[in-house]
């Protein structure tokens, strides 16, 4: 569909019939479609290659857009169209198979195209800058993959697909099985560990290398500590060697500093980092070393999943089950569901490793569409943690802890050991309220959980991040008695010190590393054993390496266990194996203690006696009861509007229309209900819930529902988004 000019221009007819080109071009508006256009009238022979970025009129406006494709015969009439103004690069930035995973993941995740690929440019290559300083492949000059790069190891499968996929497949097809030859030590293009690779790891590595120039997904479920990392090292080492690309996608880059240490020392050739933290300058040039092929690592968060690779070979997704690896507003992808699509375009191995596999990848697992690999050893010497369950029902508590606790805390410090406390909640207090009327802060935002913080002193929404003074007298009826209730990390570090007068203790959460080089700090000094305690929140459980550490406490198991959220116990089964996970790597065994005031609860029960497998069979059998993911699937429409029922008015008549498709028989919509945190900004938020059976029947359900939904007569200010896969239910 074109946009429609209301303007005849005369300028804009076509000469010939047999010699119109009309170019298909994705804008970044929030519309579905892609926007017809001539090509300039005085524009030097170009070939119209898809990738490469337009300068647009659109509207009144002048838009930088995306050359998707060329057709002959628009549906709209040539005399309606517009000419495009500029033409802005020479080369395409995006390869068809760029543009056809963008395509996927715009269908898949219901997002506007335009707006998609966008998105997934650096910003310097969002906005129009005709001369850009330096073209991401500059004049003249080959892309690498044309010249003749190292005889690769294996052969690439066909890779050449047409752009835009406009019928979105489920992402996970099968791969199928193939002997290859076995891996042989010293194959490594010359870089060796200082060890010998256990079975286990050599079993890995030979299904993965089997696997290499054809599409396989594995997953690679091994304990903390297992070796998975040494596993992502030996292959990447094989990629590059054979003249090759790889990418490795994190959740989170900052809170690991030692993660990229350990590739760029350990591998030959480029290892370059993505991330939005990075300063602009620094993220252009690793793009475009990326998009080049002279980047033979990339390194990166979500975003990097979308990076033109010209010679990628192998995708490794590493703590697969981090809720990070979502996308949260905006373009809402899974950036491990998109990179197992990527793998199977460009037809190579993909590797999900985590000690705590998601429920889904566990499932998928299970029912061997994707391989499953399993490391269930620590490497080296190391043991396992051993977990118990501390139950604290009428027991004594100072600063939270139990004499149990503490007393086990002071054996170990007193053997010169080190210990780690987890509490998942930052700040002071999470409740300040009046003695004398009961008043409690509530911040104008809508959220009642105001945090209080006493360093500095404030009152601090975590949710909108408003802060607010902290009140000498209540209020509300003016009384001084004004009383925290409850405990964050920085009242836990308070309270600690007289307990353990001889320690030194450290504060990890994301209010002590404010400042730029302080979680390497402290990290660092805790690692070098100058830090007897180290508290913090989830922070800690992100794949940091503490010898020392041979206890590990956590305390506020029951209130992470029954939040409000279906998927509330497999993240809190997942952060105390990873915590646990933390603990005695190595050559002293660790102990995980849980304190707990429900300690029959089969989830729990299931996790200390069986490890995450057990509580993860436990948990599927309750979601397939519930039907629940990864046994139906869920997408949410959201709506936010100023008038309170608005919102709730367009979910309504939203699934009116859903009831009138032709398969609302195996589409269940749920709701529509305000959402958790209902009113949020001074706008009002409401959800619909909508369920399916079959991935594919929710597909094509939604796909029919947005064009519907995208026609309702609505207010301006009302607005409305789709969610698939959700993994916050607000
Ligand atoms: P994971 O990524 O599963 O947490 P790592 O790859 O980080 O595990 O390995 C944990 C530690 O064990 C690292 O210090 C690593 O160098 C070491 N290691 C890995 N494989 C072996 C092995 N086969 N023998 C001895 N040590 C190993
Ligand atoms: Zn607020």
């Amino acid at each position: 569909m074109s946009e429609i000019s209301s303007e005849y221009n005369a300028n804009s007819v076509g000469d010939s019939a047999a010699m119109t080109v009309i170019l298909q071009v994705a804008v970044p508006v929030p519309l579905t479609t892609l926007f017809d256009y001539l090509p300039p009238l005085d524009a030097a022979p170009v070939e119209w290659t898809p990738g490469i970025r337009l300068l647009v009129p659109f509207g009144r406006r002048q838009l930088v857009g995306m050359l998707m494709g060329v057709i002959a015969h628009s549906e709209q009439a040539l005399a309606r169209l517009k000419r495009v103004d500029a033409v802005l690069d020479e080369q395409p930035l995006l390869a068809a198979v760029d543009l056809t995973l963008l395509g996927w993941a715009a269908a898949y995740y219901q997002h506007p195209i335009g707006e998609a690929i966008f998105t997934a440019l650096p910003p310097h290559l969002r906005k129009k800058s005709l001369k850009s300083p330096q073209p991401p492949f500059s004049k003249g000059e080959e892309k690498p993959v044309d010249q003749s790069p190292p005889a690769p190891l294996f052969q690439r499968g066909e890779k050449e697909k047409p752009p835009v996929d406009k019928s979105p497949q489920p992402p996970f097809p099968k791969g199928e099985e193939e002997e290859k030859p076995p891996f042989e030590k010293g194959g490594l293009g010359g870089f060796k560990a200082g060890f010998e690779l256990n079975p286990e790891q050599i079993t890995a590595i030979n299904a993965i290398q089997a696997a290499f120039g054809r599409f396989q997904p594995f997953l690679l479920d091994g304990v903390t500590g297992s070796g998975k990392t040494e596993v992502y090292i030996q292959l990447i080492a094989q990629v590059i060697a054979s003249g090759q690309q790889a990418l490795v996608i994190v959740p989170e880059i900052g809170l690991t500093p030692q993660l990229q240490t350990r590739f760029t020392s350990r591998l030959p050739g480029v290892t370059v980092v993505l991330h939005s933290a990075l300063k602009a300058s620094d993220r252009a040039r690793n793009w475009e070393q990326a998009a080049l092929g002279t980047a033979t690592l990339v390194l990166g968060t979500r975003s990097a999943i979308f990076v033109p690779l010209p010679r990628l070979a192998l995708i490794v997704v590493d703590e697969e089950h981090d809720a990070a690896l979502k996308q949260q507003d905006g373009f809402r992808y899974s950036a491990r569901d998109v990179a197992v699509r990527r793998a199977q375009l460009v037809a190579c191995p993909i590797i999900l490793g985590s000690a705590t596999p998601a429920l889904e990848t566990l499932h998928n697992a299970q029912r061997e569409r994707y391989h499953w690999l399993q490391l269930p050893r620590r490497a080296g010497a190391a043991q396992p943690p051993k977990f118990s369950l501390l139950d604290i029902r009428r027991q004594p508590l100072r600063a939270g802890l139990s004499t149990v606790l503490r007393e086990r805390m002071q054996q170990e410090l007193s053997a010169g050991n080190q210990i780690m406390l987890f509490l998942n909640r930052r700040g002071y207090a999470p409740v300040l309220i009046c003695h004398s009327c009961g008043w409690t802060g509530k911040c104008s935002c809508g959220d009642p959980r105001l945090t209080l913080h006493l360093t500095p002193p404030r009152l601090w929404c975590h949710h909108c991040g408003r802060a607010m003074p902290v009140p000498r007298h209540c209020p509300s009826c003016k009384s001084a008695d004004l009383r925290m209730l409850g405990r964050g990390t920085e009242r836990l570090e308070e309270e600690l010190q007289p307990l353990f007068p001889e320690a030194t203790i450290a504060r990890i959460d994301s209010d002590s590393t404010q400042r730029r080089g302080e979680l390497k700090r402290l990290l660092n000094a805790v690692r070098r054993g100058e830090v007897q305690i180290v508290l913090g929140t989830q922070m800690l459980a992100k794949g940091h390496d503490f010898p020392g550490i041979t206890l590990v406490g956590i305390l506020d198991l029951d209130r992470m266990f029954y939040a409000n959220d279906f998927r509330a116990p497999e993240r809190t089964a997942q952060l105390i194996v990873q915590v646990g996970g933390r603990a005695g790597r190595a050559e002293r065994a660790g102990q995980v203690i849980l304190q707990t005031r429900q300690p029959e609860h089969p989830l729990l029960q299931a996790l200390l006696h069986d490890g995450y497998r057990g509580f993860a069979a436990a948990e599927l059998r309750e979601r397939h009861e519930a039907e629940l993911p990864p046994f139906a699937h869920l997408a949410l429409l959201r709506a936010d509007a100023t008038e309170e029922l608005a919102a709730l008015e367009f979910l309504r008549e939203a699934k009116r229309l859903a009831a009138e498709t032709v398969e609302s028989d195996q589409i269940f919509a749920l709701g529509p209900a305000p959402s958790p945190l209902a009113r949020r900004v001074g706008r009002h938020h409401a959800q619909l819930l909508v369920q399916c059976g079959e991935r594919p029947q929710l597909q094509r359900f939604l796909q029919h529902w947005r064009s519907l939904l995208e026609k309702l007569k609505r207010t301006k200010e009302l607005h409305w988004s789709m969610d698939i896969d959700p993994q916050d239910m607000f």
